[in-house]
């Protein structure tokens, strides 16, 4: 960059023009687990954005299972996590009132991958790997929905977006103070990334394991079904085809960090209606 140029950019980042503006932002009410912390939104990624892109990748999945003849192929095995999801959102409002009123959708999909997502906007995929190679309880499968649907009421996606666009929005202002106009036609690519291959930071790990065992337990499943879940995951193991066990460590710091917890929700649980 020219000795003009830079001085052309570093005027317009004092003006606010290059790099785009944050927000800090509450997206969740605390809950007694106390997920507190204020996230840093880029005001050029809206949640309705966010949430368009997020539909149109959705539903190319769906597109891409269903002609696959991989979509819902076991009903009963879908009617169990639509159940086990319908008792989980019915409990969002709590974190955050405008969540019930969410378009969400729950599906299944065939495939011995272990994993499951909840894309922004309550996009829910569970893969069947999950339930089987595991063996899951509904309590367990409750932990892992719980967990993901926690991520898009956090919307770690947006936060994660935001800072990827800063980012290359930085770099591309940069190399040349151009590249502006592309930043929403990014979007979509980023937001694949996030859903898909990338992993979420610790710090949002740790509040989605967090905002999750509140809202089992506020559902109705038992939280220390939590515990017994990442156990079974360490005890799989490492190199078996499970992209949410690479991007999902069950370390010894995350059940104790989960077992620690335990005294708040469980007078949730017990006060909670049951499945
Ligand atoms: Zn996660």
């Amino acid at each position: 960059m020219t000795m003009p140029a830079r001085r052309i950019f570093f005027m317009l980042i004092v003006c606010g023009a290059v790099l785009p503006a944050c927000q800090s932002v509450q997206t969740t009410q605390p809950g007694v687990v106390g997920v507190a912390r204020k996230q840093s939104m880029s005001t050029m990624v809206s949640p309705q954005a966010i949430d368009q892109s997020a539909g149109q990748s959705y539903s190319a999945e769906l597109s891409r299972a269903r002609t696959a003849g991989t979509l819902n192929r076991d009903p009963p095995q879908v009617v169990r996590v639509r159940k086990i999801a319908a008792r989980l959102i019915d409990q969002t409002g709590y974190f955050r009132p405008d969540a019930k009123s969410w378009a969400w959708s729950i599906n299944v999909e065939t495939s011995k991958e272990i994993n499951a997502y909840c894309m922004p906007g309550g996009r829910i995929m569970v893969y069947t790997g999950l339930i089987d190679r595991l063996n899951l309880t509904d309590a367990e499968l409750a932990t892992v929905m719980a967990h993901e649907i926690s991520h898009a009421l956090r919307e770690h996606s947006r936060e994660q977006v935001s800072r990827m666009m800063n980012e290359q929005i930085g770099l591309t202002a940069l190399a040349g103070l151009a590249g502006l106009n592309d930043a929403s036609m990014q979007l979509a690519s980023l937001l694949g990334d996030v859903t898909f291959n990338l992993p979420h930071s610790r710090v949002q790990e740790s509040e989605a394991d967090e905002l999750g065992l509140e809202l089992m337990a506020r559902a109705g499943y038992d939280p220390n079904a939590a515990i017994s879940l990442w156990k079974k995951m360490a005890a799989l193991g490492q190199g078996n085809n499970s992209s949410f066990m690479s991007t999902h460590p069950s370390s010894a710091t995350r059940t104790a960090d989960l077992e620690a917890l335990l005294p708040k929700v469980m007078p949730l649980y017990q006060a909670a209606s049951k499945p």
